[in-house]
């Protein structure tokens, strides 16, 4: 889909070059399209763009594949295979063609239903960075809607959530669940039909699909027979903010105009999960919403380890704008409820009487600073050079490059001021 439109800044400098680049891939290995703002693309640079596009195609369309699984699920288990080279289940017809290639053999109907155990993640950190969810944690975000009383889900980049739904749609007959996957990844057109998933780009908001494919999403907004839809998202956190909220905004608005009369200017409900480093970015755009205490849990997920108690603390949170008291934590883990800021809190999250709030944002227990008239983390002092809390271990004001939070010289992610605001 549509290139974004970004701008080389150098510190300093106010003005900087514009030039367009992919949106999706943010790594310039994976997609190395790059074009001045001003640039004149010649006719043969033109075709061979289209040429390359062309090559990188997948081979059978969503529809194609829908046709191919039907087929796939009348074979009886022996010839059943799936190909882990090429991701794809392979007819009998094809299986000369990849001979020499890795194959699971004997595809049970329970592994078509679960096509994220399936298929291999792709790792790959900046571009697609699939990270799925514990199954605790998806079943806790899935009884929540459940309890919330909605009835229908649209998955942004929520592909286990998604499966979970479908595969309870099929087994209980009491789940009258259902859910829309929107995703990159192409490769779930295989176990989804046109109505199930939607090829999506999350970050221009594309339907790779056109026209029709975004006629299904509008049609899954409409709150037919009072079934309530919630959309659940959660991008790659390498992901662009701003681009990501953009988007969102788009599928909102799809929903809002779903509704001849309005919905009393309310917003469609959504679950947005990303780090609690980035509270202050979702909030610049969704001043409606607010940041959630839960931890959502990844498999896989080694990379955030901390604690001396060694339990794994995921830094990925709920942003949500329904009302916070109404998301009701888990009393089982740890959450309590904090009668004075009405919502759900992990256990080490104190509430700060000079703040009059809870304040952690990490899940530890945070300590005031007067100077500073706010909580900070507890591994911070007060520098009365840089005069703000920060780690020990700091050169004052010398911070070269600018935050990864909000752009600013002077301080690192880890100190940005605008991480603490309440
Ligand atoms: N925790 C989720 C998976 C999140 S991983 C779960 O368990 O269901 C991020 C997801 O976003 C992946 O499914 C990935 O394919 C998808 N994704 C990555 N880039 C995307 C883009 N540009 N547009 C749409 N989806 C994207
Ligand atoms: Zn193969
Ligand atoms: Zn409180
Ligand atoms: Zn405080
Ligand atoms: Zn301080």
């Amino acid at each position: 889909g549509p290139a974004l439109l970004f701008v080389k800044t150098s510190q300093g400098k106010e003005e900087g070059r514009r030039f367009y680049a992919c949106s999706a891939c943010r790594d310039r290995k994976d997609c190395n399209f790059f074009q001045w703002e001003d640039e004149k693309v010649s006719e043969a640079r033109l075709a061979a763009r289209e040429e390359y596009n062309r090559s990188q195609q997948p081979c059978f369309t969503h529809r194609q594949n829908v046709d191919r699984y039907k087929n796939f699920v009348l074979l009886p288990l022996s010839k059943r295979r799936f190909c882990q080279e090429c991701q794809q289940l392979l007819l009998p017809a094809e299986w000369k063609k990849h001979s020499d290639h890795q194959l699971l053999c004997d595809i049970t109907t329970a592994q078509l239903k679960n096509p994220s155990q399936l298929l291999y993640p792709l790792e790959n950190k900046k571009t697609n960075a699939q990270y799925l969810f514990t199954d605790r944690s998806c079943q806790f975000l899935l009884n929540l809607l459940i309890d919330l009383g909605f009835r229908r889900v649209l998955s942004v980049g929520t592909p286990r959530l998604h499966e979970m739904i479908q595969s309870k749609a099929s087994q209980e007959k009491e789940f009258n669940v259902r859910g829309l996957l929107l995703d990159i990844d192409f490769r779930y057109s295989q176990f989804y039909t046109e109505d199930e998933f939607c090829h999506y780009n999350m970050f221009n908001h594309h339907f790779f699909g056109g026209e029709a494919a975004r006629e299904t999403c509008r049609k899954f907004l409409c709150e037919e027979n009072g079934e309530r839809v919630i959309m659940v998202t959660d991008p790659p956190f390498g992901g662009l903010v701003e681009a990501l909220a953009s988007s969102f905004k788009k599928l909102m608005a799809m929903w809002s105009e779903t509704e001849k009369e309005g919905h009393d200017n309310r917003e469609m409900p959504v679950f947005w999960i990303f780090p609690y480093f980035f509270e202050s970015r979702i909030l610049d755009f969704f001043p409606s919403f607010s940041m959630m205490d839960y931890q959502v849990d990844y498999d896989r997920f080694a990379l955030y380890k901390h604690g001396k108690t060694g339990r794994r603390q995921s830094p990925v949170r709920i942003f949500t704008n329904l009302t916070p008291s109404m998301i009701v934590l888990p009393e089982e883990e740890g959450y309590r409820f904090c009668s004075v800021c009405q919502r759900y809190v992990s256990s080490g999250n104190q509430h700060c009487e000079i703040c009059n709030s809870c304040t952690s944002k990490d899940g530890r227990r945070w300590k005031h600073c007067v100077l500073c008239k706010k909580c900070v983390k507890p591994s911070w002092f007060h520098c009365n050079n840089c005069k703000c809390c920060t780690l020990q271990q700091h050169s004052c004001e010398k911070t070269d490059s600018g935050c990864f939070v909000c752009g600013k010289a002077g301080h690192k992610r880890s100190a940005c001021p605008s991480l603490s605001r309440s």
